[in-house]
């Protein structure tokens, strides 16, 4: 099973440049256990770049973002298929800023979960509670409505999905700021996945299930061994190549 490091680099470019940042990465993967599989997801102007820089490593591409539709007049979109021409295996979908900042509808996660799948890509489908939702007590069932509005009828296997939980509310803070525990992680996940797999049959071990939120080295490493924990989606610690080896070596 493979343990899925994950960089969303957002809107940014690796520091302190994207040659330097693969080189950097590249060298140091030769150390991790082969099950490390590292994805590095930059913007879409990057891709191609960061596909060629990626060429001959360990190192998988992955997209933000893709259009809910084929093609057409859907100024400022990128379908499926360019993002997968350039090299890419895996595409984030549902991210909580592009819920928030773009108004995606589970609807429209759905329909751009099905376009990624289409084009034999593994989506990441980002799920998760605002703090409002958390402090009301409604997690369970925000989470459940966003599985179940992204996955119902989709036709899907447990290997072609990885399901990141990222509470909204942990994305992007401070080091002072109050996170989940390890095991409230763990839990969580463990959660997401008897949630998830009511929409997807097998067995649960087939599923992937990572975390998402204000992943830095410490919890990396005391999560290593963590039940339940099939990888991380990190987000501001992948910029720098530094902590995202850091955090990928944990
Ligand atoms: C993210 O936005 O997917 C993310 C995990 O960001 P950060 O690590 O900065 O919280």
């Amino acid at each position: 099973m493979p343990f899925y490091i994950i960089a969303n680099w957002k809107m940014n470019e690796g520091k302190p440049s994207a040659e330097g940042y693969i080189r950097m990465l590249n060298s140091r993967l030769k150390d991790m256990p082969r099950s490390r599989t590292i994805i590095i997801c930059p913007p879409f102007t990057h891709l191609s770049r960061v596909s060629r820089l990626i060429r001959n490593t360990r190192i998988k591409l992955g997209a933000q973002d893709v259009s809910s539709e084929h093609k057409g007049a859907f100024t400022g979109d990128v379908p499926a298929s360019f993002v997968s021409a350039e090299g890419a295996l895996f595409v984030i979908v549902g991210h909580s800023e592009r819920r928030r900042f773009h108004g995606e509808t589970e609807s429209i996660v759905r329909m751009k979960l099905i376009e990624v799948l289409s084009h034999k890509m593994t989506p990441i489908l980002c799920i998760g509670e605002t703090k409002s939702e958390r402090s009301r007590g409604l997690t369970k069932k925000v989470l459940k409505k966003q599985l179940s509005g992204t996955l119902r009828g989709v036709k899907l296997s447990k290997k072609r999905i990885i399901i990141a939980y990222e509470p909204v509310w942990a994305i992007s803070t401070s080091k002072n700021a109050r996170h989940l525990t390890s095991e409230e992680i763990s839990e969580m996940l463990k959660e997401v996945r008897s949630l998830a797999l009511s929409h997807i049959s097998g067995k649960p071990s087939e599923l992937s299930v990572i975390y998402g939120g204000s992943v830095d080295y410490a919890l990396s490493k005391k999560m290593r061994n963590a039940r339940d924990v099939n990888g991380f989606l990190v987000g501001g610690a992948s910029l720098d190549p530094k902590k995202f080896i850091s955090i990928a070596g944990a």
